[in-house]
């Protein structure tokens, strides 16, 4: 109180009684508002704690100095605005400026002047109320920091009051729903919820009249184009200065890409799981990283037990340095296209399979490990190797089947050349001895024919598995007479020896294929042995069986082509020069066999060949 003792103010109010004049002067000095008065000419004449508070002028320091002291210079014409209103008894009321505080700070302050007028009612002054506004500004500023922010939010920010008007609606929110801020404010919230869920926003708004937050809410709302949002919504209660809960705002995130990717991993993850194809996953370190159904069933070893080893627990020893290449490949970004391998499963059974293996790389770029697919390739290796055979089976016989049919036309064109010439000579005149033995050979040469044509034919009834034969019991040595017989008829050069102790030789047989086999036989033994006479036949009986031996002094076969012989189309190359399709032998052993027999062949290259058969004795 004594501070303000020779205030101007109190010679103002020296017409009040002390008392007021004091709680009035208390009142200024208590004041949060800085109070300041001053003359017309703008002559500081109080000065109160708060002002010194505020400017940093003690009161000493302020009184008597022009108000000018606190106004910023550009601020003049505001200066002598609020003096025009002053002298024209106004007052000016919460004028928002600032001042100057004696470090030179800006001060953000609400000014309401009021005129002072003396006893008689003249203006002699003016008295300020000045109120700091610096907080103000601050939450002013704040707010339009908080306003920025919202504005600029990739996340949606929505507000609304209880009773689910919107009230906010941010430049997210336009871009996550499709409206406008004009078109969503005032709308009831449920604009944007698809019909199915509108009882999700009675549980959110019951816990927001709770004062409860609704945490990472994951749901749908509706796009303006009807489309699906997926949306994760995070909304808490709006509450007043005073307290109360007005309303909600939701913070909503778009995850439609994220649920799409979930989605797309879950895809992912289901067809590596049910993929036929074993995929195996590791790290750069050779580490189980996934392993699935598949890789289960082919290796043998669970989920649970392959994860976290080694990749050489189906790696067999010897193909370890295979994995370094592989990991090498893979850690230079390169991909290990169907490598063909071997890997072992549980048991130590050893599974072929073809790899595919290629690197794993994190969303940096990085490679953190690889993926195998691996296929068994057991049975695909067998139908290969079948099919290998199967062609080396079909080109041998089409190497066989050309050289046949080469062979076949020479020996078929032999003998009609010979009959035509035979024909020709004996269309001449000519004696009647020369003709007969024209005619012979033509016959000779027909009958030749013949029996090309009949093998022929019983090869295809082989192959077709129509070889027919009329079963009667007969006797050998009849066959082998009448045999030797008809070769005797047909052949000049040698002579046909029959030796035999016994009379008869009881078998069951169709008689005209054993003929053919003997006959056969016995064509060999005079073609194989050019310059010689003689051939021989032997027939006997050993162990309930019936013998039947060709030798002759012909040129022999090497040993290492004796079993060949017996083959379809086989010829021994060294006698090219005599004729024959290679049928003649194959197709004995095929009656032989047939009728339950044996044949083989004995030689000697240079000296002479013999030719057995057996057949079992038809027992009387
Ligand atoms: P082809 O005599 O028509 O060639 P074969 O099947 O009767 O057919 O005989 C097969 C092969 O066996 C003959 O090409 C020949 O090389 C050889 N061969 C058969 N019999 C004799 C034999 N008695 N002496 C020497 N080689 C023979």
């Amino acid at each position: 109180m004594t501070k303000l003792s020779g205030n101007p103010l109190i010679t103002i109010t020296d017409q009040l009684a002390d008392e007021k004049q004091a709680i009035l002067a208390s009142i200024i000095a208590e004041l949060e508002d800085a109070v300041i008065s001053s003359t017309t000419k703008g002559i500081i004449t109080t000065w109160n704690p708060a002002a010194e508070k505020m400017f940093g002028y003690t009161e000493a320091e302020a009184l008597g100095k022009s108000i000018s002291l606190i106004i910023p210079q550009n601020k003049s014409a505001e200066k002598n605005y609020i003096l025009g209103q002053i002298l024209l008894g106004k007052k000016v009321a919460h004028f928002d400026t600032f001042r100057i505080a004696k470090d030179r700070h800006q001060v953000p302050v609400s000014i309401t002047v009021s005129p002072i007028r003396n006893n008689k009612g003249m203006i002699i002054g003016a008295s300020k109320i000045v109120k700091d506004i610096s907080d103000r500004q601050l939450a002013n500023e704040k707010q339009a920091i908080l306003a920025a922010i919202v504005a600029t939010s990739d996340d949606a920010i929505v507000s609304k009051t209880l009773q689910g008007i919107i009230t906010s609606w941010n430049q997210a929110a336009v871009r996550t729903f499709g409206y406008t801020e004009e078109e969503a404010i005032g709308k009831h919230i449920s604009l944007i919820i698809p019909p199915d869920r509108l009882s999700e926003e009675d549980f959110i708004i019951g816990q927001i009249a709770k004062g409860k937050k609704v945490d990472h809410f994951e749901t749908v709302r509706r796009h303006k184009d009807g489309r699906e949002v997926h949306l994760s919504v995070t909304v808490s209660p709006v509450v007043s200065s005073s307290g109360t809960i007005i309303g909600a705002s939701k913070v909503a995130r778009d995850v439609t890409a994220i649920k799409h990717a979930a989605e797309k991993q879950g895809m992912l993850a289901a067809i590596v799981g049910s993929s036929d194809d074993t995929i195996v996953s590791k790290t750069l370190e050779g580490i189980i990283t996934s392993w699935n159904q598949a890789a289960e069933k082919m290796f043998g070893y669970t989920e649970a037990e392959a994860l976290g080893q080694h990749i050489s627990l189906i790696i067999p020893p010897e193909r370890l340095n295979e994995e370094k290449f592989i990991i090498g490949e893979v850690s230079k970004g390169n991909k290990v296209d169907h490598f063909e391998t071997v890997r072992v499963a549980k048991g130590g059974r050893q599974v072929p399979i073809s790899l595919s293996v290629s690197p794993i790389i994190d969303e940096n770029g990085k490679i953190i490990g690889a993926s195998k697919i691996a296929r068994d390739i057991s049975e695909h290796l067998a139908v290969q190797e079948e099919k290998a055979r199967l062609y080396d089976e079909i080109k041998e016989l089409n190497d066989k089947k050309d050289e046949f049919i080469g062979l076949a036309s020479h020996e078929l064109k032999t003998p009609l050349t010979s009959i035509q010439g035979y024909l020709q000579i004996l269309n001449n005149d000519m004696s009647e001895e020369r003709r007969k033995d024209f005619l012979n050979r033509a016959s000779r040469q027909i009958k030749k024919l013949n029996d090309l044509v009949s093998d022929l034919l019983d090869i295809s009834k082989i192959q077709a598995g129509k070889l027919q034969f009329t079963l009667a019991t007969l006797d050998l040595c009849q066959v082998t007479r009448d045999a030797i017989e008809l070769i005797a008829y047909s052949n000049q050069t040698h002579r046909v020896v029959l030796k035999t102790e016994l009379e008869t030789l009881p078998i069951q047989g169709d008689a005209q294929r054993i003929e053919q086999v003997i006959l056969n036989l016995l064509t060999n033994a005079i073609r194989y042995s050019p310059g010689k006479y003689e051939v021989e036949v032997h027939l006997s009986q050993e162990n309930g069986l019936a013998k039947l031996s060709v030798r002759d002094q012909g040129i022999g076969i090497p040993a290492d082509k004796l079993e060949q012989i017996f083959s379809r189309f086989y010829r021994v190359t060294e006698n090219k020069n005599i004729s024959g399709l290679g049928l003649g032998l194959y197709l004995s052993q095929q009656i032989v066999e047939r009728h339950h027999g044996h044949i083989w062949a004995e030689s000697t290259p240079g000296e002479g060949s013999v030719f057995y058969f057996t057949l079992p004795i038809k027992a009387s």
